[in-house]
């Protein structure tokens, strides 16, 4: 019955921004799992240079990326007329207390804590992205 709903969230295009490789893999995995199609980039230039080929309906954010960190690349593409609309949503680490203000504050439209819960992310994902479309019918 809820088909119809994970089918039209199953469609949507996701870039993973995350540097370390475990984390990447897993996350891909996940998400490919639950029908996303995802994108991938292990830091800012190499995000930016995927955007420039396709534009995702949301970003999962490292933000501590190395070079340009997460927050510096969300503020970016949030000052950017062809990538503000994009849904981004902060990767923070657990232990760092205070990072999710910081995200907020750099822009970003929620966060997700890591370590990754590979059985909550899609359902999270989802949520979010139910989310934005309610704000943008
Ligand atoms: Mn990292």
């Amino acid at each position: 019955m809820s088909s119809s709903i994970s089918e039209s969230l199953s469609s949507n295009r996701i870039l993973v921004v995350e540097d370390n490789p475990v984390n990447l893999k897993l996350a891909c995995v996940v998400l490919e799992a639950a029908g996303y199609t995802v994108l991938k980039a292990a830091d800012a230039d190499c995000a930016l240079d995927v955007l420039t080929e396709a534009v995702p309906d949301l970003i999962l954010m490292d933000l501590a990326l190395p070079g340009t960190d997460g927050l510096t690349l969300t503020r970016y593409l949030k000052d950017n007329h062809d990538t503000k609309g994009i849904c981004i949503v902060a990767l923070t680490a657990f232990a760092m207390k205070g990072d999710e203000k910081k995200a907020l504050d750099a822009g970003c439209d929620g966060y997700i804590t890591k370590p990754i819960d590979t059985r909550k992310l899609p359902g999270q994902i989802a949520d979010l992205l139910r989310q934005i479309a309610a704000q943008n019918p």
